[in-house]
């Protein structure tokens, strides 16, 4: 009996699209059924996107946020408090930060969290790049916003380290989130009070 199983491109696509965060085998079918039923120019265009965005957005020489150009937005906004910056472990950790709307300094991307067990050290996160930053001069406080995990509460304290000896004061987000939470998930004005309420490391 011969298998029903779809084989070659339409395969391909379905297990593409089976790699991504919340898609099971049965919604990568479902999208691709949807693909295949659509106008080409409409499913060009996504494939388009999605070239773009491999090809032509990489970090921030500056804080390693994620930007088309040599400086992301943040960084270029003149109106921005240079003084004050906010370490995330994310680009999508800065976002959510943004979007309650309430923070003015600028920020530093650490590009993941230390995790021992799987093999992120110091080496693999952008550390050496925000000592490098504070130590240029101009910087007066940190807010250390990683996740409250343990993961990213010992990024935080690994990193509050290394800039004990700088003079720059570091603050930790207030406990307004949930332990064990992300800040991904965190409404907009949970965030907004972690801001306000953080407090010295
Ligand atoms: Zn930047």
């Amino acid at each position: 009996m011969a298998s029903t199983e779809p084989t070659g491109a339409i395969a391909r696509l379905m297990d593409e699209l089976g790699n991504l965060p919340g898609i099971g085998p049965k919604s990568a079918e479902r999208i691709t059924h949807f693909l295949l039923a659509s106008e080409t120019k409409d499913v060009l265009a996504l494939a388009d996107a999605l070239r773009d965005v491999v090809q032509k957005v990489h970090p921030c020489r500056q804080c390693c946020n994620l930007t088309e150009d040599e400086l992301c937005n943040i960084c270029s906004d003149g109106k921005r408090d240079p003084t004050l910056l906010c370490v995330v472990e994310q680009p999508r950790d800065l976002m959510s930060i943004e979007r309650a709307g309430t923070y003015r300094g600028l920020y530093h991307v650490l590009q993941g969290r230390l995790a021992p067990l799987d093999g992120v050290g110091p080496e693999k996160l952008t550390i050496d790049a925000l000592m490098h930053r504070v130590n240029q001069g101009g910087v007066k406080e940190i807010i250390m916003a990683t996740n409250p995990t343990l993961e990213g509460d010992g990024t935080a304290l690994y990193v509050s380290n290394l800039l004990a000896g700088t003079g720059v004061k570091i603050t930790r987000l207030a406990r307004g989130l949930p332990s064990g939470s992300v800040l991904e998930f965190a409404n907009t004005q949970m965030l907004a009070d972690a801001i306000e309420g953080r407090r010295v490391f």
